[in-house]
């Protein structure tokens, strides 16, 4: 059984087929997956569609592309206590300057505001996941330890950080390092099939630490553009168990295991 740690088939790409996207995917052995909000109103949709299917388990969280907006973060609590939840994110930090962007009154600007206003609403959710006692799904991108600075400046003084995973890795060694020191788990995609970095990481990571994911509809392995779907995981499980030199069932098991551990699945 292949768990997909991460997609997002409550996103507008899905919205006509989830149900059937989904129900092939449990066919092709993809037998759970965790479909993550990046705001409030697609952590909504998560749980909506979690309830109407078996396979499904929902994460709750606003990305740091939404950070300029209003942040309700009693509202978002309460969406997290729904049974169907599973873990707070996608939430964290990320400075990457898009060339073109569906966002263009956020990603675009990475300003000095904007990246203080996205260690505020990271930092709600970092106090939320851990007062619910719920794992957290990191987004980490082009910020190098930014993430890990907030984390520590918000669970250092208690010395209790809150489970959780960053997802899609990426970064220095030094950085993964750390993640691993905090006891974070690492989300693996289909990026590894192309970046040396992802497949350097991934050397370097205990199985025990790794998950599956593949944040769908984006991350498409092929790179064309096309839709991707929760199946690639099959193909990031292929390509952990090269770089890693480790038979493919191992790694599709031990992922597993990761996964239901970690999000109590
Ligand atoms: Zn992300
Ligand atoms: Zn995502």
């Amino acid at each position: 059984m292949y768990i997909d740690s991460h997609c997002h088939l409550n996103f507008g790409a899905f919205s006509k087929d989830w149900q059937e996207v989904t129900d092939d995917c449990v066919k092709a052995g993809v037998e759970k997956m965790i479909v993550v909000g990046a705001d409030l109103e697609t952590s909504q949709k998560a749980i909506e569609i979690c309830q109407k299917h078996p396979a499904l388990f929902a994460a709750v969280g606003v990305h740091p592309h939404h950070a300029s907006g209003e942040f309700d973060v009693e509202k978002l609590k309460q969406l997290a206590q729904n049974k169907k939840v599973v873990a707070i994110g996608e939430t964290g930090v990320d400075y990457h300057v898009y060339q073109k962007s569906k966002y263009p009154s956020t990603a675009l600007r990475i300003n000095p505001e904007m990246k203080n206003r996205q260690k505020i609403i990271f930092g709600q959710q970092i106090q939320l996941a851990k007062t619910l006692k719920l794992p957290l799904i990191i987004h980490n991108r082009e910020a190098n330890e930014n993430a890990l600075d907030v984390l520590e400046h918000f669970c250092k003084d208690d010395g209790i950080y809150p489970a959780g995973v960053f997802h899609c890795i990426s970064g220095s060694k030094k950085l993964l390092q750390k993640i691993l020191a905090l006891d974070f788990y690492v989300g693996v995609d289909a990026n590894i099939t192309y970046s040396q970095e992802v497949q350097t990481l991934v050397a370097d990571s205990p199985l025990e630490k790794i998950l599956l994911e593949t944040d769908a509809p984006y991350l498409t392995p092929s790179r064309d553009g096309s839709r991707n779907t929760p199946q690639s995981v099959k193909m990031v499980a292929q390509e952990i168990a090269r770089v890693k030199h480790l038979p493919e069932n191992l790694v599709i098991k031990q992922t597993s295991t990761n996964a239901q551990r970690l999000f109590k699945l």
